[in-house]
């Protein structure tokens, strides 16, 4: 019932197993997907809510063609790094499926990011290509970026998407092996500094096939409207798997309370993937005229993940949205996305859940001071292993011989548990992670800012709790001797530095950080204070 097997203390799926194409088969991402959409019939489309724009799957595979040809034209080869900044739009998804095509390496980043944080993950990705729209693209340039730079909202990327400089294409097909990268994402792991993760077209295929296999069988395709952003693994497989589901799907670019609201009328959304962050705006009660100004009518599924939704929260959507569905998952970019997710209307009715492990996927719960695997009820590190474990992350073999052992274990840093039906729980996060609304801010990265300014000797950087956000990251500083900087002046200084959403929240001045005997930052003792 667990799906705990006391002999090798270990717990595993209890999906029906998906078949997965053997590995030594030479397949993309893009041949898989559009292997089983040449075998569906509906009418489904990707639609922009911005431009208004409805492009048929049917015609998903024409444009991924053209853009291959165009990309040929443009000589980007198998295993060249493609970087990506943008928001969501329907272009985007199409873009990523005609890169992997090509066996090119995906690798999107938030647009948001700052100029320096843009050169950082350059140096870890080397591209050879950009694709940017009108607004990013001035970034890659202070970032100095050299190389070709496509904009994607320009005339120049309409005529090499609609094919009309090509003749007929030589449509040679590149072969690419299930073992390429086909995408390079970025987290912070368990050690906080920012990492590329390598994630293969084999990781990417077991995600989704493990996603179909947990599918519940539907009368008329689905329609999702998605604001979680395509950079990050959760918006990147969503936006990506839609075209296996055969459901329609709807992108929002910026995410703003009203227009989500709106469109979920406008395109009658039946599925709607949310940030816990969102989950919380829709049952606040400063909200609540909008939220039920709103037909919901057409809505089943609210769907959360990449971050904790508080059991308060849920009871309170439940009691707002009692005829919606809310839907927990849990992962990591390491893990390609989710790991565990609730299906069907028994498994939504358990609280606080992040549902039960997808296909193919097997976990331990590790005693963090012994290593000893532990049985349900007992709370531990997760472990995972499958086929969806990246594959490694950029220039840091030391990093992942640490976070992945030589069974193939996945360390996820997260203390959790499962109950006697095979349920997991996320109890808290023991790695140094912060996550603003979602979004992973790295701490090692702020202290090094913190840490460049001449008036600070010493500082480290803690997540605080916050309603709206989840969390926030929180800085302890020392100050060198006689300065008088104040904690405005500290957050302007790392604000200048960074993206938004990883601004300093709250700074506080101490006599020095608590550290352990070998020097390690004792953060439990900072977030107990
Ligand atoms: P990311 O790589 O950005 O997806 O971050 C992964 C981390 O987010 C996990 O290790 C967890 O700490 C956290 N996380 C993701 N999903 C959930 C969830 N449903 N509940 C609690 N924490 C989550």
């Amino acid at each position: 019932q667990s799906g705990f097997c006391s002999k090798t203390l270990t717990y595993h799926s209890l999906r029906p197993p998906s078949p997965l194409p053997p590995l030594s088969s030479p397949l993309s991402l893009t041949n898989f997907i559009f292997n089983i959409l040449k075998s569906t019939t509906g009418t489904a489309s990707f639609i922009d809510a911005t431009t208004r724009r409805f492009i048929s799957y049917s015609d998903v595979i024409k444009l991924v063609r053209n853009l291959c040809i165009s990309f040929r034209h443009l000589s980007i080869s198998n295993s060249d790094c493609a970087f990506i900044i943008s928001p969501n739009s329907s272009y985007v998804p199409i873009l990523y499926l005609s890169l992997f095509n090509i066996g090119a390496v995906v690798s999107p980043v938030n647009p948001a990011s700052s100029v320096t944080e843009i050169m950082n993950v350059m140096r870890l990705c080397k591209p050879v290509i950009a694709f940017a729209t009108k607004e990013t693209v001035v970034k890659l340039v202070e970032a100095g970026f050299r190389n070709r730079i496509v904009v994607i909202d320009s005339d120049e990327f309409e005529v090499m998407i609609r094919g009309e400089l090509i003749g007929d294409g030589d449509g040679d097909e590149v072969e690419v092996m299930q073992s390429d990268v086909a995408a390079i994402l970025y987290s912070s792991g368990t050690t906080g500094k920012i990492k590329g993760v390598k994630l293969t077209h084999g990781n990417l295929i077991a995600t989704i096939a493990g996603a179909m296999a947990g599918r519940e069988a539907r009368s008329s395709p689905a329609v999702y409207l998605c604001t979680v952003p395509y950079f990050h693994v959760y918006g990147f497989i969503l936006c990506i798997r839609m075209l296996a589901f055969g459901d329609s799907f709807v992108s929002m670019g910026r995410f703003d309370m009203r227009s989500m609201l709106r469109s979920i009328e406008e395109f009658s959304v039946t599925h709607l993937p949310l940030a816990p962050p969102v989950v919380v705006a829709l049952v606040n009660d400063s909200n609540e005229h909008l939220v039920n100004g709103t037909n919901w009518s057409s809505v089943e599924m609210v769907f959360s993940g990449g971050a904790p939704l508080t059991v308060a929260v849920i009871d309170k959507f439940k009691k707002r949205f009692p005829n919606v569905s809310l839907v927990q998952a849990y992962g990591l970019t390491e893990t390609t996305g989710g790991i565990s997710r609730i299906a069907g209307p028994y498994e939504s009715t358990i609280v606080g859940t992040v549902g039960r492990l997808i296909a193919h996927c097997e976990a331990k719960i590790v005693d963090p001071n012994t290593g000893a695997g532990l049985p349900p009820m007992k709370r531990g590190e997760l472990w995972v292993r499958g086929p969806f474990v990246m594959k490694g992350y950029v220039d840091d073999k030391e990093v992942i011989d640490t976070m992945v052992d030589s069974d193939g274990w996945l360390r996820t840093g997260d203390l959790c548990y499962f109950d006697n039906e095979g349920f997991l729980f996320v109890v808290d996060r023991l790695k140094e992670l912060i996550k603003y609304k979602g979004y992973q801010v790295p701490p090692a990265e702020l202290e090094h800012i913190l840490q460049s300014h001449p008036d600070i000797v010493e500082a480290a950087v803690i997540p605080y709790p916050d309603e709206a956000a989840g969390e926030v990251p929180m800085g302890f500083v020392v100050r060198r001797k006689g300065s008088t900087i104040n904690e405005t002046q500290v957050k302007d200084y790392v604000a200048k530095q960074v993206a938004p959403y990883k601004r300093l929240r709250r700074v506080c001045f101490i006599e020095s950080i608590p550290k352990n005997a070998p020097g390690k930052v004792l953060r439990k003792e900072l977030i107990k204070m």
